[in-house]
């Protein structure tokens, strides 16, 4: 591990500063030096592979405004501050009775202590776990802008079929993301420039040319404040996910979804696509296949044919798809099933 500066600053203002310091804006582009900690369970094992060398480290626990470590929820929705740790979330009484795809990605991942440490502004942030991106013997884009992509001709059973480019096939790891693109999510940032507010679903960049740059934050951006809206297809939602072994594993494929019925016919319906795509994937298209029709299993998988009709596969990662088809699925008639 390199030395690095660390700050513990109390207001969000010195945060951003101290991100954006003299030291922290001379470093190599591809891998931005000043970066924020918080649960650290992401960040501490890139720093400790070397993958990731940040000069500046701002620890963001001691803030102190107490809306960041609260969670709240009312007639509009929730309202998540970026340091509410996972396990705070998926304790919530709220968010188990009326969201509960996002309980279900909360409890599926990872393991109870790194829920316990990880936060909720950090999660969606958190990075592939593409191994020749972990070891930074091979050459990999993401890491080493214009070295190659080890993966594509490589092992790449994990990898994304959806969303992919030439230049990276790494799938997006996280669970906690899937439900927020399915629910419509903002996501609520403080910079240099003040305060924005974007939706959730424009934080992630695909790779394209440039899988180095992941999200559209910009040096010195911190995420404050996350929040879902409210609305009559939250209480009839879930997430399967599906992965090598029962605990402690990333999605092979998952499926968020959420649902409004009029009777037999959908009404609405979100859905959301992990462990196949190289962003947190809202599968749109699959959703108008549904609208208006009876959710049975035919109507299903009529969708998930439509969610995978753009499917990349390489040598080793074909099972993925009608696995994905079979995944969503199965999380479609089990949300059908849910009280609204
Ligand atoms: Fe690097 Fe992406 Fe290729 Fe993995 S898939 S080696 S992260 S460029």
């Amino acid at each position: 591990m390199q030395p690095f500066a660390y700050h513990r600053p109390d207001d969000a203002g010195s945060a951003i500063d101290a991100a954006r310091s003299k030291s922290a804006q001379n470093g190599p582009p591809a891998q931005a030096p000043g970066q924020f900690i918080s649960g650290g369970t992401n960040m501490s094992d890139y720093m400790k592979l070397n993958v990731m060398q940040p000069e500046v480290l701002v620890d963001i626990n001691r803030l102190a405004d107490p809306r960041y470590r609260e969670i709240r929820a009312d007639e509009r929705g929730l309202r998540f501050g970026a340091l509410v740790r996972m396990s705070q979330a998926e304790d919530h009484p709220v968010v188990k009775s009326q969201y509960p795809v996002i309980y279900d990605t909360l409890h599926l991942a990872a393991t109870r202590q790194i829920r316990n440490m990880a936060s909720l502004g950090g999660n969606p942030l958190q990075r592939t776990r593409c191994e020749y991106f972990r070891e930074t013997s091979w050459p990999c884009n993401k890491r080493n802008p214009g070295s190659g992509c080890s993966a594509m001709n490589g092992l790449n059973r994990q990898h994304a079929v959806l969303g992919t480019s030439e230049q990276c096939i790494a799938a997006y790891p996280g669970d906690f993301a899937q439900a927020l693109i399915a629910l419509d999510a903002t996501v609520e940032i403080m910079g240099p420039n003040g305060a924005r507010t974007i939706a959730f679903s424009e934080l992630h960049r695909l790779p394209a040319d440039t899988p180095n740059i992941e999200t559209v934050l910009e040096p010195g951006e911190l995420i404050t404040f996350i929040d879902v809206p409210a609305g009559p297809w939250t209480r009839r939602s879930r997430y399967i996910k599906v992965r090598d072994r029962q605990s402690y594993q990333f999605a092979l494929t998952s499926a968020a979804v959420a649902i409004d019925l009029d009777g037999k016919a959908v009404r609405d319906v979100r859905i959301a696509l992990g462990g196949v795509a190289t962003v947190p994937w809202r599968a749109r298209d699959a959703e108008a296949v549904l609208k208006g029709k009876a959710l049975d299993e035919s109507t299903a998988m009529e969708a998930a044919n439509v969610a995978f009709s753009t499917a990349q596969t390489r040598e080793h990662n074909a099972f993925k798809v009608p696995i994905g088809k079979q995944t969503l699925v199965r999380a479609l008639l089990e949300a059908k099933l849910m009280e609204a």
